[in-house]
């Protein structure tokens, strides 16, 4: 069985053209019952032939993974555990907002880059996700939350670097992406990247696509320590590749850049990370690090936080602070993670 959801519309025509004796429409009407109707199954797709549906039937599977888990937070935001075919799992966090409601989507079951920080890098890494068990995640939480106002935006932060998986992610960008499908509004979604800069240029692809790079220190020694990737992509050539790239006019590179007491979060670093930017279109996420149980990391004071706001925003940065949110369900982020059948790093 082909597994439906892996398909762009075009895929799916070109299948159905070489099945024969289909109009070019019906693959429009097929994604339009599962995208938009969700419809579970082709009996359901009552505008297609009785013949037909029986025909896709025999070829297409829609089949979605299942949901093992879910934890709601005191703060609203949900945390599912999604239980794929081969019994894997893997995390996705729905973060409801008065205007807008984001999904935080994985592309990896486990992570190769090992980010000290980061539950899913001590994971190590288990595989790639396909492209139906990215676009899956969608699906389900648009079934589950409701349609488009309910899931206005998904973020690529979940488990994995999802440019490792690049081209899983972007033929699943292609399918959020589709008018006729979900019509996932590309200037709503965002793929956050630690710095794997041979593949950035894979976003070209997807030019309207945000993106946000990890960054996190402003010396190599410390990203080295806390990014492994560091030692391969080290800040000078990272910073040269956002340069260098051609990014639509008036779009910006989001810089996360998680506080970590001690660490990061004076204000020297906060004109470093100034220095740093010269010349690149950015906006900067401040990220108050989440303890979550990782020796020789800590979360910053109040006090710190808002002065290396103050000192970002008075020399001229769009910065903003990431509220924290699903803390307590161990959702937020660098927390994710999932062990066998257990959600671990709560
Ligand atoms: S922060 Fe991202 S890139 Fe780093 S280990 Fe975690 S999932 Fe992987």
């Amino acid at each position: 069985m082909l597994d439906l959801f892996s398909l762009s519309r075009e895929e799916l025509h070109r299948h159905l053209d070489e099945l024969g004796d289909f109009h070019r429409y019906v693959a429009d009407q097929v994604f339009d019952w599962v995208y938009r109707k969700h419809a579970n199954s082709f009996a359901d797709m009552t505008n297609i032939s009785l013949s037909n549906r029986n025909r896709l039937a025999a070829v297409f599977s829609l089949e979605l993974p299942s949901v093992a888990d879910l934890q709601t937070s005191i703060d609203g935001t949900v945390k599912l555990l999604i239980e794929l075919q081969d019994g894997r799992k893997v995390e996705t966090v729905h973060i409801p907002e008065l205007h807008r409601a984001t999904l935080c989507v994985s592309t990896q079951v486990g992570c190769k880059l090992g980010c000290r920080f980061c539950r899913t890098g001590k994971m190590g890494f288990v595989r790639h996700l396909g492209t139906s068990e990215i676009v899956a995640q969608v699906v389900l939480a648009r079934r589950m939350f409701g349609d488009k106002e309910n899931v206005t935006n998904v973020v690529f932060m979940g488990m994995g670097e999802p440019l490792d998986n690049d081209d899983h992610l972007l033929a699943a960008l292609a399918i959020l992406g589709d008018d006729r499908g979900l019509a996932q509004s590309p200037r709503r979604t965002t793929v956050s990247t630690a710095g794997l800069v041979p593949k950035l240029d894979r976003l070209l692809e997807r030019p309207t696509i945000g993106i946000a790079v990890s960054l996190n220190a402003t010396r190599d020694d410390l990203r080295g320590w806390l990014m492994p990737v560091n030692r391969t992509y080290p800040l000078a050539v990272l910073l040269e590749a956002l340069r260098s790239f051609p990014l639509p006019k008036r779009r910006r590179f989001t810089i996360e850049y998680i506080l970590f007491a001690g660490l990061n979060d004076e204000p020297k670093h906060a004109r470093e990370l100034v220095t740093l930017l010269h010349g690149i279109p950015a906006k900067v996420n401040l990220i108050p690090y989440n303890e979550n149980g990782i020796e020789g990391l800590s979360a910053p004071t109040e006090d710190r936080v808002q002065a290396f706001f103050e000192a970002l925003a008075e020399r001229g940065l769009q910065v903003n602070v990431r509220k924290r949110r699903g803390a307590d369900i161990a959702a937020a982020c660098g927390q994710l993670a999932t062990v066998g059948t257990k959600t671990a790093g709560r």
